[in-house]
């Protein structure tokens, strides 16, 4: 078992079963970032399947009514099961891990799964000019959010420009055809928290498609796809959280029909130092933690596992650059700010119209 005590480490949500750290894994402190919830009471006749994966929580609640609630159980475990077990960093035999853990830079067999999350990763990275970079893995490492635990210390400048040589998405490459992976460094790991549990929320979706369900929300670890209504025709709610720490209060609240939902944020995996807030979205050209006002980005896309990476993209950008890049492409973003104690909340036009006409708001 990796140790996770460190003076620098403070404030983070533990395994969601912490005397078994095998079973948890990808992301050992749950959703960063605003955690979105269902609000309020579910109506009558939605059934609600729970449980622990990727080291957070999961929660799927569908209102299409059906017997063998056993069955659904199952299905739905056992695909957020397969995901990490391929995806997880922080279990040390997972597919991933012994991908990073490899120092051939010969191309290397890995399922289709894990082959096409990747590619999807690098298009996005290529979208994002970089603000996405599952690469950034030693970095992570480096300031104390990785599978080690934190550190006794900052790193210093030197040590920040030493590991940055070894991140970078070009020096990864896919050919799913194979499907086969390769580095061009034997040194460089691959990190896919900040997009597997949107993947895995869509991979409960497309079973729940198959198993013949229209009306669902899926939510793991704070990311959220939902289909349909519930069972009295009303569109699922969702709580946006307030991003401050130590309080579980709702920002804002939404009403949403047939979309991924995901939030990063910098107030539920971050510690202190001298007053300054260093969190675990690493800006890829600093090598260090994101350093702005933007406490976090909640974006809607039609695949959760879009919405995921795009909302830690965005937080790396913060919203003066990220605004204008997501309005330019259509992105539907919300932008929330501090400043000095006040939240200041600004989306772009497509976050404004899917929330007109998904739902109406609940409460500004
Ligand atoms: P959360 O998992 O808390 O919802 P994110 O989806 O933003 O938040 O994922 C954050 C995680 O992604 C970090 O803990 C780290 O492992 C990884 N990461 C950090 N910076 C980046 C980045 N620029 N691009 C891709 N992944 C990142
Ligand atoms: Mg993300």
């Amino acid at each position: 078992m990796k140790s996770r005590t460190s003076p620098l480490r403070p404030g983070r949500k533990t395994a969601a079963n912490p005397a078994d750290a095998r079973v948890a894994s990808l992301l050992p402190l749950a959703a960063a970032a605003l955690i979105l919830a269902a609000c309020g009471e579910p109506a009558p006749e939605v059934r609600i399947y729970s449980g622990a994966t990727m080291g957070t929580t999961y929660n799927v609640s569908i209102a299409d009514g059906h017997a063998d609630g056993s069955a659904v159980a199952d299905a739905i475990a056992t695909e957020l099961d397969d995901v990490n077990r391929r995806m997880s960093t922080w279990l040390d035999d997972s597919e991933l891990s012994r991908f990073n853990a490899s120092a051939s830079t010969d191309w290397q067999p890995v399922s289709a799964s894990l082959c096409e999350l990747i590619e999807l990763a690098l298009e996005i990275s290529a979208g994002t000019g970089g603000a996405f970079d599952i690469t950034v893995l030693p970095l992570v490492d480096l300031w104390g959010f990785g599978a080690d635990g934190g550190v006794a210390s900052l790193p210093s400048a030197a040590d920040v420009a030493a590991v940055r040589e070894r991140t970078g998405y070009a020096k990864l490459a896919t050919d799913c055809s194979g499907p086969a992976l390769r580095k061009t460094r034997s040194d460089l790991e691959v990190d896919l928290s900040a997009i597997a549990k949107g993947y895995g929320v869509d991979r409960v979706a497309e079973r729940l498609e198959a198993l013949g369900f229209a009306n669902y929300l899926i939510e793991v670890g704070g990311e959220l796809r939902v289909r349909g209504t519930k069972r009295d025709g009303a569109p699922w709610r969702i709580g946006l959280e307030r991003p401050e720490a130590g309080i579980s209060a709702v920002q804002t609240g939404l009403e949403l029909s047939d979309t991924g939902v995901a939030t990063s944020g910098d107030y539920r995996n971050y510690y202190e130092v001298d007053g300054d807030r260093y969190s675990h979205t690493i800006d890829p050209t600093t090598g260090a933690p994101v350093r702005h006002t933007t406490a976090s980005v909640t974006v809607l896309a039609p695949r959760a596992v879009e919405a995921d990476a795009l909302a830690t993209a965005l937080l790396v950008m913060g919203a003066e650059e990220g605004l204008s890049f997501a309005e330019a492409r259509g992105i539907a973003a919300l932008f929330l700010d501090r400043r000095g104690s006040e939240i200041h909340a600004r989306s772009t036009p497509a976050f404004t119209e899917i929330v007109r006409s998904s739902g109406r708001k609940i409460r500004p």
